[in-house]
């Protein structure tokens, strides 16, 4: 049996829900608000996890693919002190493969492939209970009705006032991020402190994490506490007054550390929201919500894993039992939720060790979970 059904989203969840679907020949539609597949900057490298997104791969029959372009050197990490001695200098086994590196975009573009979906077409409503079916609201004034809606439209999304009251509260940490390009030729002592993956320096309160992505593009991100309104002298329009108050935020660190902020191309302010660990809902016939959307977390390494495996187990429970789709959703609901809030205490107790007035706790994290 065919359903009609469209996924509002095209992020990790959504593409890798409707890329799954594809491999089994059911059809769906993506509903994607940015105009085009290039319309924003895709964002920093993501690591997938072998049994998370790496299953998800494989469901969606992506495996090969995605090892032609991953980077497995990239699970390189270094920790400094802020004066810059080296605390830990983790590299990985020629043949680990257990979190490989992909860029953003990279994954975007393996995931969407073939794939139906249809840009500029945010929704801004969804309502469930129609005589026939769930009617979604587009934000150019259309509306289309389909037999399963599924929200994968991130933090702010608009699918999840259909199912559920609550939204993202801010943590009291906020994340400022800068860019380098070119860094193994613009900036070669940077190029080879960072190393082939990531290097990070835990303060009080405070941290710098510095990524490489393909290409020598290497992303930087601080974090800080910080009250959320009114946000002290954070006016990106303006990126030299950002960079200075970052450098004095960061005042007394090692030298190459902060030559990452001097160096850095542009700012992108970005306060940490969450749902509440655990969040559920009271279920609704024809809707349901996958990863940020059901779920937001602390940015850990785990947001995207979790979503496309979730992408790939509800499609694939639906291409391969097809008869009772609101019990097949409802199942998949409570099996979705039951992980969800384990990562979700774990990714909250560990951002609180990451922005920590004791910074010895994110190298103790450091050391519990990195294989020796
Ligand atoms: C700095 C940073 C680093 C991270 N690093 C990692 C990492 O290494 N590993 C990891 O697993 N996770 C990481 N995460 C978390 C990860 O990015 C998210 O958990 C993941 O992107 C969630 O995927 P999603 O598809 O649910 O939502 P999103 O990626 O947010 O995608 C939602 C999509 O929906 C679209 N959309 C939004 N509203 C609408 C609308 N109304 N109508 C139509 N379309 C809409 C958006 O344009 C977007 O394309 C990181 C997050 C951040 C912020």
């Amino acid at each position: 049996m065919r359903h009609r059904i469209a996924v509002i989203g095209g992020g990790p969840a959504g593409l890798t829900f409707a890329r799954v679907l594809h491999r089994h020949d059911h059809p769906v539609t993506v509903f994607e608000r940015d105009p085009g597949p290039d319309a924003r900057p895709p964002g920093g490298t993501l690591d997938l996890h072998e049994g998370l997104g790496r299953l998800a791969l494989d469901k969606a029959g992506l495996r090969a693919e995605f090892q032609e372009l991953s980077r497995p050197e990239g699970q390189a990490m270094r920790i400094l002190d802020t004066d810059g001695t080296v605390l830990r200098d983790w590299l990985p086994r020629p043949d680990d493969r257990a979190n490989p590196e992909i860029d953003r975009g990279q994954l975007r573009d393996l995931l969407r492939g073939p794939l139906d979906v249809r840009w500029g077409r945010g929704v801004t409503q969804v309502v469930p209970g129609t005589r026939d079916g769930v009617r979604v609201h587009f934000a150019d004034g259309r509306q289309e009705t389909f037999d399963l809606v599924v929200g994968a439209d991130g933090a702010w999304s608009r699918v999840r006032p259909a199912l559920s009251p609550v939204t993202p509260h801010y943590t009291g940490v906020t994340s400022i991020e800068t860019s380098l390009d070119d860094v193994d030729t613009r900036h070669p002592d940077l190029g080879r402190l960072i190393g082939d993956g990531s290097m990070a320096v835990y303060g009080v309160n405070r941290s710098l994490v510095a990524q490489r992505n393909s290409g020598g593009h290497v992303k930087v991100y601080t974090k800080f506490r910080a009250p959320l309104d009114p946000h002290p002298n954070l006016d990106l329009a303006d990126a030299e007054a950002v960079r200075s108050n970052l450098l004095a935020l960061f005042d007394g660190w090692a030298a190459p550390v902060l030559d990452l902020l001097r160096h850095g191309t542009a700012f992108v302010h970005r306060p940490l929201y969450v749902l509440p660990v655990s969040h559920t809902w009271t279920h609704v016939p024809g809707v349901t919500l996958l990863g940020d959307a059901a779920h937001l977390m602390p940015p850990l390494g785990v947001g995207a894993n979790l979503a496309m495996l979730e992408g790939a187990e509800l499609a694939e429970v639906i291409a391969t039992a097809p008869g009772d789709l609101d019990g097949t959703v409802r199942a998949f609901e409570e099996q979705m939720w039951a992980r969800a809030g384990k990562w979700a205490e774990i990714t909250a107790a560990g951002l609180e060790r990451l922005v920590s007035p004791d910074p010895t706790e994110a190298l103790a994290l450091f050391d519990e979970v990195q294989p020796s």
